[in-house]
């Protein structure tokens, strides 16, 4: 047989063109070279510490039992729907049918991509925030899109003296055609930190409305705010039968390897989704989506000291950073601290040499921000590191990075 190549017997590339300007993700990229050095991993965002025991043990039950263990329904077993809009209800006041307005997806990527697939029709323009998270560019990509970016710039406040990247509305504003079907916004951002404000959503909210467009909001992170709040698009006026809010378990419970993610979006708009969800994994999670069901029911205690402790090793790395030289974004919200190399005193500038030397280097992985920007020089110098590990974990990074 001849052997396969990338081109394929005839010569034709064997990955399809919507597909041809990506390759591994930069997490698996960075996550294997964590692996093969033995550094400390602060690129891939997940914990290093597993969630609430009681979730896990829930989950054990749920599989001895022999519930989940055969296909799930396909909209998400009801336990998980009804808790998802209990959630929704005593958190936003956002009131949702668990029968028509809830879809459980193989995780928030799997929300994204059949969103898009759903909603988008090859030539429409979908605007994302940029830095964007990856998997948004390969879902408008499949979908047909066309990306259009607008990107947040880095910002000091004059009176507190913090750096945060912000949202230039009018920039927002300018980016809306004729052409454009959707906007997909990211609060808490990965991989800035930066929460949207009211006002801000406020603005988004009304240009939306204004111009007719869908939104697709991941708020995967929205538990995970440490200065301000988070506000779910969909409460604004206008917006609830436009927008289709997306979170996921994997954050908000330290089990990223469950891929239990939902969807809550009017009946039309879950329809949408579901028909283009359906083909993709059909149901997933079985076991898992029972113990979700009951995580979501934890007190309200188990959410603000998870987020307290996160708030906490946000300091400590940021800190650190700070003494190692960074120029340090401290994040409002999610487990990412976006720094800039450029005032190293190390000659590299470029983020991606940067992080695929800093292993060997000093033993610490990070994730270069370049490969979120459509133009990477405009992230050229970022990196980011993940908070959400253990403190004694963080701390010797910092002090790794100290030393170089
Ligand atoms: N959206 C954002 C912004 C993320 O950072 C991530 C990554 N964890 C996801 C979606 C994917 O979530 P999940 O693991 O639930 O698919
Ligand atoms: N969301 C995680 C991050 O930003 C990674 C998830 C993934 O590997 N796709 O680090």
């Amino acid at each position: 047989m001849t052997a396969m190549t990338s081109t394929g017997t005839t010569g034709r590339p064997l990955l399809n063109r919507r597909l041809a300007e990506f390759g591994t993700t930069i997490f698996a990229e960075m996550s294997a070279l964590a692996v093969r050095t033995g550094a400390i991993n602060l690129g891939q965002g997940f914990p290093d510490t597993d969630g609430p025991e009681e979730v896990r043990e829930a989950a054990v039950r749920a599989l001895r039992d022999g519930r989940g263990n055969q296909y799930p329904p396909g909209p998400g077993i009801p336990e998980l729907r009804t808790a998802i809009t209990d959630h929704q209800l005593t958190r936003y006041d956002l009131s949702y049918d668990p029968d028509r307005e809830v879809l459980v997806t193989a995780g928030a990527t799997e929300a994204i991509a059949a969103s898009l697939l759903a909603l988008v029709e090859p030539g429409d323009e979908v605007i994302a925030l940029e830095p964007y998270y990856d998997s948004y560019a390969a879902s408008i990509a499949l979908a047909g899109g066309t990306r259009v970016p607008v990107t947040l710039r880095p910002h000091t406040d004059t009176t507190t003296g913090t750096h945060s990247f912000r949202l230039d509305l009018d920039e927002l504003r300018a980016a809306v055609t004729d052409r454009t079907r959707l906007l997909l916004l990211n609060t808490p951002h990965n991989p800035t930190g930066t929460v949207l404000t009211r006002t801000e959503l406020s603005a988004i909210a009304e240009l939306a409305v204004a111009r007719d467009l869908l939104v697709v909001t991941d708020e995967v992170y929205e538990h995970l705010v440490f200065d301000g709040e988070h506000l779910p698009l969909a409460s604004f006026p206008g917006m609830r039968d436009r927008t289709v809010t997306i979170s996921s378990a994997g954050k908000t419970f330290s089990f990223t390897g469950w891929k239990v993610g939902w969807v809550t979006a009017s009946p039309e708009l879950v329809t949408a989704v579901r028909t283009a969800k359906q083909y993709l994994t059909y149901v997933s999670a079985g076991p898992f989506q029972y113990a979700v069901a009951e995580a979501l029911h934890l007190p309200a205690s188990y959410f603000s000291h998870a987020r307290d402790d996160l708030r906490t090793k946000r300091d400590i790395l940021a800190d650190g950073l700070t003494q190692a030289g960074f120029e340090v974004f401290r994040p409002q919200g999610t487990y990412f601290i976006t720094t800039d190399i450029a005032a190293l005193d190390l000659g590299e500038k470029d983020g991606l040499a940067f992080c695929r030397a800093l292993p060997e280097r000093c033993g610490v992985v990070a994730v270069p921000n370049a490969v979120f920007y459509d133009d990477p020089e405009a992230g050229r110098t970022q990196v980011r590191f993940a908070f959400c590990k253990r403190a004694d974990v963080l701390r010797e990074a910092a002090s790794r990075l100290q030393r170089w």
